[in-house]
């Protein structure tokens, strides 16, 4: 059983603190009154499950797993659908399989999923003709739509999201463990797609090669449970502290406090100021926590980052996901591994290879190349190997619908053809094909590091 948070002070600590990338709410009466209705609303994910991807992330940080982690950049109300979450699913299976497979390592999955619907803005406001109206943060705080109706913070939205994700969640545990994660659907999960696209076809040659392996296990009497269903993780940004707050909660058994919104949740790159509530905030938490570290980071703050969220130097609490851009990785991240690794603390490094590889296209489109991710990635499996430290995982903005958002890869997409599907509220996502590509070339690094 958990209590409500409300009965334990120590999760508000953060309320004193300065939170950067918050809403501007009109009317904090309203505020007020969702926060408590969503306090006493039950929790997203169990305490339990948070301890067992802490576990599957200790792994990561002793060398022993691989994390992949993906999902939209800012999940949206009108997406939640079953054929795209599906799709989003179906496509992370698919890298999943990949990576264990041609890897040969075990893989934790974890979506930006069934959360991921807040965003941090490098601007307060946007102006189009003339008109200036506060910017899109995300479905759980206002609308795309640009009118000032739409772009008016509400609070209500807070709740939308709890919806929003309480039924991806539902949607993620049924597909996962219903049955449609078997290894034996490995074919089905390529099928709408292996006709006519060159990633597809060489996922169908690698998923003919796990059958032949399943066959063999089978004819020896081998027929594991493992093999039936998938672990899968849910995460997002911690980034609406109102919301974070209010779904988190005293674990009855250990009487720890657990934000039982998603199983990992992370603090972005433009919120994880020392001092500030977001890492205050996920420094009481059990869950398991990541922070992101762009090119700007110092050795020092990331041992201060250690200190503060990871005192007790606990393997799968803390991960460094990296969002350098391919032309810093190589020489950013050698000092901070370096740093981090005489300190004796035991985090798992991840490798964002989307955020700090966004230019804006001629045609206004906000988008990213595959060679600079790949590029990215390449670098990080370099800075790991020459420091004799482990590769821990990726962190990509992938979607599996077949939009036109990045450019570049096998099925290539030139910068002329951005328009046709653009869809995301936010960032550019790899679609289905471009994601499974980097799945391919991952799996190729991670056997040769
Ligand atoms: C994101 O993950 O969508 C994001 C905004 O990343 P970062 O904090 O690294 O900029
Ligand atoms: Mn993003």
């Amino acid at each position: 059983m958990t209590v409500n948070a409300k009965t334990d002070a120590s999760v508000h600590t953060w309320r004193d603190l300065p939170a950067a990338q918050q809403p501007d709410y009109p009317d904090s009466k309203a505020l007020r009154d969702v926060v408590a209705e969503l306090e006493s609303y039950p929790p997203l994910v169990f305490a339990g499950e948070c301890d067992q991807l802490r576990e599957r992330m200790a792994a990561v940080a002793r060398g022993e797993a691989f994390l992949l982690q993906g999902g939209d950049c800012a999940e949206a109300f009108d997406a939640v659908s079953a054929e795209h979450i599906r799709n989003k699913l179906k496509t992370l299976l698919q890298m999943g399989a990949v990576l264990t497979y041609a890897g040969s390592v075990p893989v934790v999955k974890v979506g930006r999923i069934a959360g991921q619907y807040s965003k941090p803005r490098s601007k307060p406001t946007e102006t189009r003709d003339g008109v200036t109206l506060p910017t899109y943060r995300g479905d759980s705080v206002n609308g795309f739509e640009f009118t000032p109706e739409a772009r008016n913070p509400d609070p209500q939205r807070l709740k939308r999201m709890y919806q929003a994700s309480a039924s991806t969640l539902n949607l993620v545990r049924a597909f996962t463990t219903g049955g449609y994660a078997d290894l034996r659907q490995v074919h089905a999960w390529n099928q709408d797609f292996v006709k006519n696209s060159p990633s597809g076809q060489r996922y169908e040659a690698l998923a003919r090669e796990i059958d032949r392996a399943l066959n063999f296990m089978n004819a020896c009497g081998v027929d594991p449970e493992e093999f039936k269903t998938v672990e899968f993780f849910s995460s997002h940004e911690a980034l609406l502290l109102d919301y974070e707050g209010a779904l988190t909660r005293t674990d009855s058994r250990s009487g720890k406090l657990y934000d039982v919104s998603g199983h990992m949740v992370w603090v972005g790159e433009r919120t994880r100021q020392l001092d500030g509530a977001h890492i205050e905030f996920v420094s009481r938490i059990e869950n398991p926590v990541g922070v992101k570290l762009g090119p700007t980071t110092t050795p020092e703050e990331a041992l201060t980052l250690i200190d503060r969220i990871d005192p007790d130097r606990t393997p799968g609490r803390l991960t460094f996901i990296t969002r350098m851009g391919a032309d810093k990785i190589r020489d950013r991240l050698p000092t901070l591994v370096e740093k981090v690794a005489a300190s004796g603390a035991q985090v798992a490094w991840v490798c964002d290879p989307m955020h700090g590889n966004t230019f804006e296209a001629a045609s206004g489109h906000k988008t990213r190349r595959f060679d600079d991710v790949l590029d990215e990635v390449k670098g990080f499996f370099e800075v790991h190997k020459s420091l004799g430290t482990h590769p821990g995982g990726i962190h990509v903005e992938l979607t599996g619908d077949d939009v036109t958002e990045c450019v570049g890869g096998g099925d290539e997409i030139f910068v002329d053809d951005l328009h046709q599907r653009y869809e995301t509220a936010c960032d550019p996502r790899l679609n289905r094909s471009q994601s499974l590509d980097l799945a391919f070339l991952v799996a190729e690094m991670y056997r040769h590091q």
